[in-house]
């Protein structure tokens, strides 16, 4: 059986290259397609392509340009069953649902990626007068800053890079995407159903290794960064920016704190809690990732968590009835069983979970871990996978020194069945968000980012839309 090569979109058109990698399905291994491996040359041509085609695309009227992105809204929605199964088969988070209930799986991915779409399509940007004397009227105009490079994750794949491309085109850019390695291809087929209805040059992709990633950002003609990703590859991004002065917005990990405050009602925390931690098996970059719970409710919400973990299905996500898929990649799934096993040796406790099957697949299954303190690396290191520690408190003032120790400042929650008092803990917390009884609740109008080493910069909403443009005053005397 031939496997099929798929290709980059370049000018609007498919582009083959010279070498292709494989990319698999992380539930049974299947090779599911060929990735093109874009040369150096083919780079230097994307970058190109966006250039040449951004002036006229700037130059759109912007109801022209608002118009094509709700378009793009209605070509996810109308290819959302193909593009789930993509996301399902090479991600591995299982297909679930969209109604209130179902399992937030591929299809909740693209209807994200449509609401994500949507929303920047309606947002305008419109000049601002900042001030206005009789001498002088300042206004405040926003211009796109010109060819963006998007580097895009594989947690999620297309839901990112929408986060990426779609305001950027909506403000007057072009873009230049990079998929994962990993997710290569249901990022493409995502990025041809777009471009179908958008200008040549417009959108434009490239594929590889990081090697693709690095030469991608070093290109002198790239006029701004989106990367999201982890920490250590957002620093040699942010070097690599520096040479060629290029302003990025990174989103990078984080190592969310949840804290639960004694009045808070176990049961009726559980599922939100549940989900803020594991959704898409615990890879994402704001979710919970070690919960501070009061020594009072302590076995209770452990007990609670238990019944829950234990009731998810996990499998092949293409299979009905699945919760649960496997974990993306080999590095990943070797991580989360190295920081199990390190807990385990330093004498914490296996609640439930904590050996994989050893079946085909990098399944590891749901893991709840306690007796742990901070400074196990389970605690301290981001896992980015299925195994969740919960630390006893007993003093808040500590709770909330714990939350704030490491270097990541990405999201937060706190838990309690009194807003006021959940309120003034949610102040002290260092993260660029925190939520209240909810977890990872990102909303496309509403501004997401890192504080500390998470990241630079917002998505999302106006912000989101205004950090993809650059200003330019217009000082007019009088
Ligand atoms: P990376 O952050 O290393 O890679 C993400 C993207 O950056 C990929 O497209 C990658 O390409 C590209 N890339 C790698 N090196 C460079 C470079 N020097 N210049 C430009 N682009 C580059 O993520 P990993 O997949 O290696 O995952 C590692 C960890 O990152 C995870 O364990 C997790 O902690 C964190 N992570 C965080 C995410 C988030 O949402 N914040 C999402 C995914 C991971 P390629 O894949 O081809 O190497």
């Amino acid at each position: 059986m031939t496997i099929k090569k798929y290709q980059n979109i370049l000018n609007g058109s498919g582009v083959d290259s010279p070498h292709s990698f494989e990319s698999k399905n992380p539930a049974t291994g299947e090779t599911l397609g060929l990735v093109p491996h874009s040369t150096a040359e083919q780079v230097a041509q994307a970058v190109a392509s966006a250039r040449a085609a951004q002036p006229a695309w700037a130059a759109r009227p912007d109801d022209e340009r608002k118009s094509m992105v709700a378009r793009v809204a209605d070509m996810i929605s109308e290819n959302a069953q193909d593009l789930a199964r993509w996301v399902t088969r090479e991600q591995g988070k299982p297909l679930g649902g969209v109604g209130a209930g179902e399992i937030p799986g591929a299809l909740f991915e693209i209807a994200a990626c449509e609401a994500w779409t949507r929303v920047p399509a309606g947002l305008e940007l419109p000049i601002e007068v900042v001030f206005e004397d009789d001498t002088r009227r300042d206004e405040l105009h926003r211009t796109p800053y010109g060819v963006v490079a998007a580097i895009a994750p594989w947690n999620w794949p297309l839901m990112i890079a929408i986060w990426q491309i779609i305001p950027a085109i909506r403000a007057g850019n072009t873009v230049v995407l990079k998929p994962s390695e990993y997710t290569s291809i249901g990022t493409l087929e995502l990025a041809r159903v777009i471009s179908a209805v958008l200008p040549p040059g417009v959108l434009n992709t490239v594929t590889g290794l990081g090697a693709v990633g690095s030469a991608l950002v070093e290109n002198p003609d790239v006029d701004k960064i989106m990367f999201t990703g982890s920490t250590a590859t957002g620093i040699k991004i942010a070097a690599a920016a520096a040479r060629n002065l290029t302003p990025s917005t990174l989103e990078l990990g984080g190592n969310d704190p949840a804290i639960v405050l004694p009045d808070a009602d176990p049961h009726a925390i559980a599922m939100g809690l549940f989900w803020g931690a594991f959704i898409n098996m615990g890879q994402t970059c704001a979710c919970a990732k070690r919960v501070y719970v009061h020594e009072s409710l302590h076995d209770a919400l452990v007990a609670e968590l238990k019944v829950l973990v234990e009731a998810m299905p996990m499998g092949n996500g293409m299979e009905p009835s699945i919760a649960m898929g496997p974990i993306q990649n080999a590095m990943q799934f070797e991580k989360v069983v190295a920081l199990v096993d390190s807990a385990r040796a330093a004498g914490a406790t296996i609640v439930t979970g904590g050996q994989a099957p050893g079946t085909a697949g990098y399944f590891y299954p749901l893991t709840l871990v306690t007796d742990i303190q901070d400074g196990a690396d389970l605690v301290d290191e981001e896992q980015f996978g299925p195994a969740l520690p919960i630390i006893k408190y007993r003093d808040i003032d500590l709770a909330v020194a714990s939350a704030n120790r490491l270097g990541a400042g990405l999201g937060a929650s706190v838990w309690s069945a009194d807003t006021g008092h959940a309120m003034a803990v949610a102040k002290r917390i260092q993260a660029g968000t925190v939520w209240i009884n909810q977890h990872g609740a990102v909303h496309p109008m509403v501004p997401f980012g890192g504080v500390k080493g998470s990241g630079w910069g917002v998505e999302f909403g106006v912000d989101g839309l205004k950090s993809v443009t650059q200003t330019r005053v217009i000082s007019l005397k009088k």
